[in-house]
């Protein structure tokens, strides 16, 4: 398998109005807080990009899969996800994703990025109720619950990122 194609030829749409699209499948190589995504899991990419008088329309849906580590057991636990985004951009104006727009091959990264950041979450639970770690012995309470004086729940080194300025 690919890495997921993440540049597409705009050719067509150089100076008329005009539509393309795109259905790309592949890898993605993202590890986010306690997220990974994972080689052998293929996402799958449905873009259109349109041309309209002075705006470039970028639409994209991914389909894909990554792992989470529980921010209470630790335990992994694989999500599919599906996202849909949609952004317009003037073509001769500079972008906060930085994507020059007036080439024939453009790459879509900073996009297809927030398209997972958006699933990817900090701090996920593996289940509401979650009853998480022993603080004395480390087992994991949801698989069988130990005989130990519980305390706080023990959360994972990751939900110290939340106190992060990102
Ligand atoms: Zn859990
Ligand atoms: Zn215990």
């Amino acid at each position: 398998m690919d890495k997921l194609q993440t540049e597409f030829d705009i050719t067509s749409l150089l100076n008329v109005d005009n539509e393309v699209d795109y259905e790309v499948n592949g890898y993605l190589d993202v590890k986010y807080a306690g997220n990974k995504t994972l080689k052998n899991h293929p996402s799958k990419l449905k873009i259109c990009i349109k041309s309209y008088h002075e705006k470039i329309w970028i639409n994209l849906t991914l389909d894909f899969k990554f792992e989470s580590a529980c921010s209470r057991c630790l335990s992994e636990n694989m999500l599919t996800k599906q996202n849909n985004f949609e952004i317009g951009f003037y073509k001769d104006d500079e972008n906060d994703y930085d994507i020059d727009l007036n080439t024939e091959i453009i790459d879509v990264t900073p996009l297809i990025s927030e398209v997972i950041l958006n699933e990817m979450k900090l701090q996920y639970l593996c289940k509401l109720e979650c009853k998480g770690l022993c603080s004395d012995c480390g087992k994991n309470q949801n698989i069988k619950v130990c005989k130990h004086p519980k305390k706080n729940l023990k959360e994972s080194p990751f939900s110290s990122l939340t106190e992060l300025d990102l």
